[in-house]
């Protein structure tokens, strides 16, 4: 998505050779047409899928699950890190470990938002080590609910995500995939290699 990968070049920061900053207009403050539009991409890829419901994890793949679910016009839900008073017993879970914060924790979706009959879009605002898409992942075929595949907004393609999704069988769309990237030089795959 050349307006994605447009914002990425003059805004992202690389503070490693493995992580890039973009919380200037992705995942802290949020430019709220360019989430939109991310929304429109997700659902114009996966039109006809019959999806009916949209899935993420809190908290940056939210806005991203959210323009997908108006664009494709379903719900969407997001897994939650941290079990809330007010959740009920009968949840899904899986350990996630997060590559950025250096923690493991354990996501849960409450069953009745999830299950046998749905057919499901999963969305997060990064594919890197592939944790927290694959915990994702293990809830919804828990769940019963079919995948209908994972929209990544932004994919560093270096790292082992997209490995490990492929060879659990899932159709994975990036709208920026990253091949390298050093201070002040970001390298992207070729549109029609996604
Ligand atoms: P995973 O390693 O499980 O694929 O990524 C988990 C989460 O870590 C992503 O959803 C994203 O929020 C965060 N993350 C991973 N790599 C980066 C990065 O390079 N930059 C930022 N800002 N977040 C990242």
């Amino acid at each position: 998505m050349k307006q994605l990968e447009d914002r990425i070049r003059q805004e992202g920061a690389i503070l490693s050779d493995k992580v890039l900053k973009v919380d200037s207009f992705l995942n802290h403050q949020v430019d709220t047409e360019l989430a939109l539009a991310t929304g429109r991409e997700f659902a114009r890829v996966f039109a006809g899928e019959r999806i009916t419901k949209v899935l993420t994890i809190e908290a940056s793949g939210i806005q991203f699950a959210m323009a997908a679910g108006i664009a494709l016009g379903v719900p969407f839900v997001y897994a939650k890190k941290k079990k809330a008073v007010t959740q009920s017993d009968k949840v899904y879970t899986a350990q996630v470990h997060s590559f950025t914060r250096g923690e493991t924790y354990q996501v849960t979706v409450d069953q009745r938002y999830l299950g046998p009959g749905e057919r499901v879009l999963i969305v997060d605002d990064f594919l890197a080590t592939g944790a927290a898409l694959v915990g994702l992942v293990d809830i919804v075929r828990e769940s019963g609910a079919e995948l209908v595949g994972v929209g990544a907004v932004i994919e560093k393609s270096f790292q082992e995500g997209r490995g490990l999704l492929e060879a659990k069988g899932v159709r994975i769309h990036s709208l920026a995939r990253i091949v390298s990237m050093k201070p002040g030089e970001v390298q992207f795959a070729e549109e029609d290699s996604q």
